[in-house]
């Protein structure tokens, strides 16, 4: 008995690991559609400075239109392909789209000059001829200046060779494209990759932002992180500024950089410049900039 019972585990055990591959082989075959069909699409999201009311750039953050399950956040399709090659693949699309739209914006009535932030992961830049790949796509876009694109570089602790990617980094800045390290202070090895990566941004991650007005060591931690930027002579930003509070709170600690859904919500490229015509800082960050200034 046990040893049948014991046989048919495994075979349930086996049943459900098959299951699995299947769900995986038919989201990964999905995605292939979608890239074909062209059913991606990049929504942008505002950065601004609080104290002088700049908008300084907008972050690219894809989302794929689904035909029947409607607009899909990231997290529910690139965790599918993060070891496969159709992620060089989406990260090639999303520069090449983010180049476009920055092309698009600078044509218009007003030549709308905008910096945008590309998300790219820690293995497209450990590719070795990424490099390559990036002056291709810059010079299918030669009406656009390098330096209107930044590349944030998400999941650090993944960098297996942090030499290998600062020289690669290193020749990308050569290029005219800036780096920055986002979700900052999330990763196990945060300090060395502040050290090592010529990255001129540090975004300080949503989950420290979000809960400083009530959770002391998440304010310390904010905090902390903005002392390190500027001694590391860095620029710092916030994400996941959610409140007007936030931002005045953000403001008195020296950090005047900001995105989130308190300022804007990712949208599409069409609406940005219309957007940027009506924004404001908040009376509250304009009376504590007044008060501070000289
Ligand atoms: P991220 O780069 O840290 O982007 C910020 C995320 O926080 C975005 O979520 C944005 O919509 C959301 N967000 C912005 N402000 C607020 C706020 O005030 N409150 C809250 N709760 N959330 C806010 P989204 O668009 O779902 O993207 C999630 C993550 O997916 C991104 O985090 C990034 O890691 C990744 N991602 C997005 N686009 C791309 C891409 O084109 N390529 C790659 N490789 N990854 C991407
Ligand atoms: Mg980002
Ligand atoms: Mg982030
Ligand atoms: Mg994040």
């Amino acid at each position: 008995i046990a040893k049948a019972s014991g046989k048919n585990c495994y075979h349930l055990f086996d049943t459900a690991q098959d299951d699995a591959i299947k769900v995986h082989r038919e989201s990964l075959e999905a995605i292939r559609h979608a890239l074909d069909n062209h059913e991606f699409v990049l929504h942008y999201q505002p950065k601004v400075n609080m104290k002088t009311g700049r908008v300084i750039g907008v972050e690219a953050l894809i989302r794929w239109q689904h035909p029947e399950r409607g607009l899909l956040g990231p997290f529910e399709f690139l965790p599918a392909i993060e070891n496969n090659p159709m992620m060089m693949e989406i990260g090639e699309w999303v520069i090449s789209t983010a180049l476009k739209q920055i092309s698009q914006w600078q044509t218009l009535e007003g030549n709308l000059a905008l910096k945008v932030s590309v998300n790219i992961a820690a293995i497209q830049l450990q590719q070795p001829n990424f490099t390559e790949r990036l002056t291709t796509l810059l010079a299918s876009q030669p009406d656009v200046a390098p330096h209107y694109l930044e590349l944030e570089v998400l999941e650090t602790s993944a960098l297996k060779d942090v030499n290998n990617v600062s020289n690669t980094m290193i020749d990308c800045i050569a290029l005219g494209v800036s780096f920055a390290l986002d979700d900052f202070g999330t990763g196990y090895s945060s300090l060395t990759y502040l050290r090592r990566l010529p990255a001129n941004l540090i975004k300080i991650d949503q989950s420290f932002v979000r809960d400083m007005l009530h959770d002391a060591d998440d304010y310390a931690i904010v905090e902390g992180v903005i002392a390190l930027a500027n001694s590391f002579k860095r620029e710092v930003i916030a994400e996941g500024v959610e409140t007007i509070e936030h931002g005045t709170a953000l403001l008195q600690l020296g950090c005047n950089l900001a995105q989130g859904y308190g300022i804007a919500r990712p949208m599409p490229g069409d609406d940005i410049p219309a957007w940027i015509d009506d924004w404001q800082p908040d009376e509250n960050w304009k009376a504590y900039t007044r008060s501070n200034a000289q």
